[in-house]
C-alpha cells in the first residue's frame, strides 16, 4: 500500500502509530482533514485480519468524520482512532488508560469519544489521563452513550427517503430490514416499532434478534439472507463495505438507509444502486446524529436544544435528494457534493 499516495487522493493529514508495551496497547489515530476546526472521531476497539486492515479502517472512518460534520454544517475535523484487540490484553482498563495518555500527548489537535467496541465505561477511564475525550457516563454528569440519537437521526433520513419513493413519510405499515441489533441497531428497532413499521433483524448474536423478536414481534432473518429480505427499506447497522457488487445483485429494497459507517465498499456501489432504481441515503449524513449532538453539547448547547438539532438530518437528506435529481447522479455522490460546498464554505468564511 503507498500510504503518501493514498493521503494525497483522499486529503488525509496525518497517521500515528502507538504501541505501549505494558498494557500492550496497539492504536492508529488518523487525522483526515483539520481545516475547518479542531479533529474528532470516535475510539474504535475490536480484531483485525491484518494491520492493513486496521490501518484502512482508520483512514476511511477518519475521512467519513470529515463529511459527516461537514454536511451537518459543524465545523469540525474529521479523525478516527482505531485499537486492535488481540489475545495478549490483559486489562481493558490498561488498555484505554495507555490511549488517554496518547490522546493527552496531542494536545487537543485530536478529541475522542465512543464507537464501534467501547462504552461510556471506556470513556470515563480515557478521561482519568485527558480532557480530549466525551461521552462519559451520564452517572459521571457525561452525556452517555450517543448511540440513541443516532437511532433517532436515522429515522429522520429514512422519512426522508420514504416521502421521496412512496411521497408518503409515514413508518405504519412499512416493511424495514434492520442488519445488526447492536447499539443503534437495537435503539432504531425500537423507534421503528413503536411508529408502526414491520421489522425483520439479523444479527450474528442470536441472543440480540431473540430480544427483538419477543419485544417488537420482528420477523427473524438468517444473517446471510438479510440482503434478499422482501422489505421497503434495508438499515445496515452492523459494519462496514456490507453494499458490494455481490450483494447489490441480491437486494429487494427500494431505499438502503441506515446507521453503519462506510456502508459502500467502493464508491461505484453507490452508482450501482442509483442504476439499479434503489435510494441510497449516505451513511455520513443519516448516521450524524450522535456526532451532532456531542458536538453541540461541547458548544454549550443544552441536553434538548442538542437533541432537536438533529432533526435537520431529515432537511439535509433532503437536499442531498434535490442534488441528486439537479444533477443527475447518484445520491452517493451527492452526498459529496452537499459536504464539500458546505466545506468549502467554511473555508471562505474563516
Ligand atoms: P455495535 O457493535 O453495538 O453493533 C453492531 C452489531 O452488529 C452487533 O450486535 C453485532 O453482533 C452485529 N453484527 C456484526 N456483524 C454482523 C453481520 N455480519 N450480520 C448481522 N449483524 C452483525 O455497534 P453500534 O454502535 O451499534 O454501531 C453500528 C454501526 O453504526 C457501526 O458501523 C458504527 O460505526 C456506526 N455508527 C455508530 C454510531 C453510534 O452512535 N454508536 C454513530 C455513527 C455510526
Amino acid at each position: 500500500m503507498n500510504l503518501f499516495q493514498y493521503f494525497s487522493e483522499h486529503g488525509h493529514e496525518q497517521l500515528i502509530f502507538s504501541h505501549d508495551k505494558k498494557s500492550g496497547l496497539r492504536v492508529i489515530i488518523s487525522i483526515h482533514d483539520s481545516s475547518s476546526g479542531r479533529a474528532l472521531g470516535g475510539v474504535r476497539y475490536r480484531s483485525y485480519q491484518s494491520e492493513e486492515e486496521a490501518v484502512m479502517d482508520a483512514l476511511r472512518l477518519s475521512e467519513g468524520m470529515t463529511y459527516k460534520f461537514a454536511a451537518a454544517g459543524l465545523e469540525f475535523g474529521g479523525a478516527k482512532a482505531v485499537i486492535i484487540k488481540h489475545p495478549e490484553i490483559t486489562s481493558r482498563e490498561e488498555i484505554f488508560r495507555a490511549f488517554g495518555k496518547i490522546v493527552e500527548s496531542l494536545n487537543g489537535r485530536f478529541g475522542t469519544a465512543e464507537d464501534v467496541g467501547t462504552t461510556p465505561e471506556d470513556m470515563a477511564v480515557i478521561a482519568s489521563e485527558t480532557e480530549h475525550v466525551t461521552g462519559l457516563p451520564t452517572s459521571m454528569g457525561g452525556e452517555g452513550d450517543p448511540s440513541p440519537v443516532t437511532a433517532l437521526g436515522v429515522c429522520e433520513g429514512i422519512r426522508a427517503g420514504l416521502e421521496e419513493v412512496f411521497s408518503d413519510d409515514r413508518f405504519e405499515g412499512r416493511s424495514i430490514a434492520i442488519q445488526g441489533l447492536g447499539n443503534v441497531g437495537y435503539h432504531l428497532a425500537q423507534y421503528l416499532n413503536g411508529r408502526g413499521a414491520r421489522l425483520m433483524v439479523a444479527d450474528v448474536a442470536e441472543s440480540k434478534v431473540k430480544q427483538a423478536v419477543t419485544e417488537f414481534g420482528a420477523e427473524r432473518i438468517d444473517p446471510d439472507r438479510i440482503y434478499e429480505a422482501d422489505c421497503d427499506v434495508f438499515a445496515p447497522c452492523a459494519l462496514g463495505a456490507t453494499i458490494n457488487s455481490e450483494t447489490i445483485d441480491r437486494l429487494r429494497c427500494r431505499i438502503v438507509a441506515g446507521a453503519a459507517n462506510n456502508q459502500l465498499a467502493e464508491p461505484r456501489h453507490g452508482k450501482l444502486l442509483h442504476e439499479k432504481g434503489v435510494l441510497y441515503l449516505p451513511d455520513f449524513v443519516v448516521n450524524a446524529g450522535g456526532a451532532m449532538f456531542l458536538t453541540h453539547r461541547m458548544r454549550g448547547l443544552s441536553r434538548a436544544d442538542a437533541f432537536k438539532e438533529t432533526a435537520a438530518i431529515r432537511d439535509t437528506t433532503r437536499e442531498v435528494i434535490e442534488i441528486s435529481h439537479r444533477l443527475n447522479i447518484a445520491t452517493s455522490e451527492a452526498g459529496y457534493t452537499l459536504a464539500r460546498s458546505r466545506l468549502s464554505r467554511n473555508h471562505s468564511l474563516k
